[in-house]
């Protein structure tokens, strides 16, 4: 199969779709890669890391995208992108189309066969291809939150860990799942007194089971959120409710409880953010402050650390470019019954039931 790479041209994006080692996966089954020229770069990946494992570097993005069947990508396609697809196209990446009606009309219209990252399920209930981006985001939390409260970026100059005869600053984290547990482990991991709050009991359980207290668990209400607005110095918000906005859960009268110069990181901002006074920032100026509290919300949290991010994406889409690439997209989904879901849009119809539903297209 013919397969192409094109670099990533929305804003800030340095992660690519796939790595040289899926290169020499996909060339030693016989497969045809072709990269554009740079596409790695922002990831660590020069173009002779990719002519080694067996791929071309094609120079024209026109040609890449009209020789290809397969194309592989990170984000989104921008509007640029959507007009170069044309049905004979097999696309795959992220797409999170049920809030983007344009990018959908335009995918439909294009007759692509559009497969989505992000709705791809496993035998666990899980998402796997959007578990190692919360992996990340989770992990970068606590380092992008302990940062914030240093005295320069207008935090209060608690450091987390403390030092012997100083207690550790506390850090409550509301959400335990993904992001949520990745955050606990590295404010752990600094020393920090870390609590979660979630209002899944079996959650709780599992976590409680996992780290034999050393991270104490509390069921989420508005008593315990109150508590934890008085006395922590950093509040990670992870919550997530599928298919619906974050529930805003820290609002903005209970900023005045808050010690001045604490931190709020909300890596639920994506979805609209868990902390009333939350608004989307970039990774050029990822905080501000609202009432003496420092606020860090970049929604593409990822994308900073776009070496390790590309490495965790591609790990988990490799298996599925393979199948695809070996088998064509259709038997490759009718193999697979977790992949199928994963299906978005094909020959101009919306194919995945949330996307309908949001834009009122469901039968
Ligand atoms: P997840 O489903 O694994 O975990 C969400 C947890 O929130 C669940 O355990 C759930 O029980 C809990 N929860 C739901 N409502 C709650 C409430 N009212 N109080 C307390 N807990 C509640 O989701 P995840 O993968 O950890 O993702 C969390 C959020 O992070 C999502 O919004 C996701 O889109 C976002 N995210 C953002 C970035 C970024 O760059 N900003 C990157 C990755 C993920």
């Amino acid at each position: 199969m013919k397969i192409a790479v094109p670099k990533e041209i929305k804003n800030h994006e340095y992660r690519v779709a796939l790595t040289p080692t899926g290169v020499r996966e996909l060339t030693g089954r016989g497969h045809h890669v072709c990269v554009e020229s740079g596409a790695g770069e922002g990831a660590g990946f020069p173009d002779s890391a990719y002519q080694s494992a067996g791929a071309t570097i094609e120079q024209v993005v026109e040609a890449l995208w009209q020789h290809a069947e397969l194309i592989l990508k990170v984000k989104e396609p921008q509007p640029e992108e959507v007009a170069r697809l044309t049905p004979e196209h097999t696309l795959f990446t992220y797409l999170h189309l049920a809030a983007e009606q344009s990018l959908t009309q335009g995918l439909m219209d294009s007759g692509a066969t559009c497969i989505a990252y992000e709705t791809i399920t496993d035998a666990k209930g899980g998402l796997p291809l959007l578990a190692p981006m919360s992996t990340v985001a989770g992990r970068m939390a606590v380092q992008a939150g302990a940062h914030s409260l240093e005295k320069a970026q207008g935090g209060s100059g608690v450091l987390l860990p403390g030092v012997p005869g100083v207690s550790p600053g506390k850090v409550t984290v509301i959400g335990g799942g993904v992001v949520g547990e990745n955050a606990a482990r590295m404010a752990l991991g600094l020393g920090a007194d870390v609590t979660i709050l979630d209002k899944s009991i079996a959650r709780l359980e599992v976590l409680d089971d996992r780290y034999q207290g050393r991270i104490k668990t509390v069921y989420s209400t508005a008593d315990a959120l109150d508590h934890a607005a008085r006395e922590s110095d950093m509040i990670v918000g992870a919550v997530l409710i599928p298919g619906a906005a974050a529930p805003k859960l820290i609002t903005r009268a209970m900023l005045a409880d808050m010690k001045p110069g604490s931190v709020l990181v909300d890596v639920a901002i994506d979805q609209g953010g868990c902390f009333e006074t939350s608004k989307p920032t970039t990774h050029a100026e990822p905080t501000y402050l609202v009432d003496g509290i420092v606020h860090y919300c970049v929604a593409n949290m990822p994308g900073a650390v776009a070496r390790t991010s590309t490495l965790g994406l591609t790990n988990a889409t490799l298996p599925f470019v393979l199948a695809l690439a070996d088998k064509g997209w259709q038997k490759a989904l009718a193999d697979d019954a977790h992949f199928l879901p994963g299906l978005n849009v094909h020959n101009g119809q919306i194919t995945y039931r949330a996307v309908a539903e949001a834009f009122g297209l469901a039968s």
